[in-house]
């Protein structure tokens, strides 16, 4: 029932399949696809679309039909730090992007930061190959 609900909200797992890109996907992050959180985030945060991705505390939840390049996963695991170094980086988030909008949003600037260091340091921008059930 719990993973029913979870799956409904947050999209079903997914398992990147075997692929040296995924050396860089720690082991205590999860992977989903859904819609429901990346339409509720973009609508949230202003960005006009929904995001490509959105990352609550170690699950990152990625929208169907988004290619997970390296980019963005640096960016995604970005945010999995921001949330596992406070406990209040929900509140701190949300009163950033009031304040900033969510483009200088101080959050989303230090994830892009990663972003372009994150691919960078990989020459290869192949994106990552997916086992998706759906
Ligand atoms: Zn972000």
């Amino acid at each position: 029932m719990i993973e029913w609900i979870r799956g409904a909200i947050l999209g079903a797992q997914v398992v990147p399949s075997a692929t040296p890109a995924i050396d860089a996907l720690p082991k205590r992050v999860v992977l989903r696809r859904g819609r429901l959180v990346p339409w509720l985030g973009g609508r949230l945060s202003g960005m006009g679309a929904p995001a490509a991705a959105v990352t609550i505390g170690r699950t990152i939840i990625l929208r169907p039909g988004v290619d997970l390049t390296p980019g963005l996963l640096a960016h995604e695991l970005a945010h999995v730090r921001q949330w596992e170094s406070d406990l209040l980086f929900p509140i701190r988030y949300s009163w950033a992007t009031f304040r900033h909008g969510y483009r200088d949003n101080p959050y989303e600037v230090e994830a892009r930061e990663a972003e372009v260091s994150g691919a960078t340091a990989d020459s290869d921008q192949e994106a990552i190959e997916w086992n998706d059930p759906s």
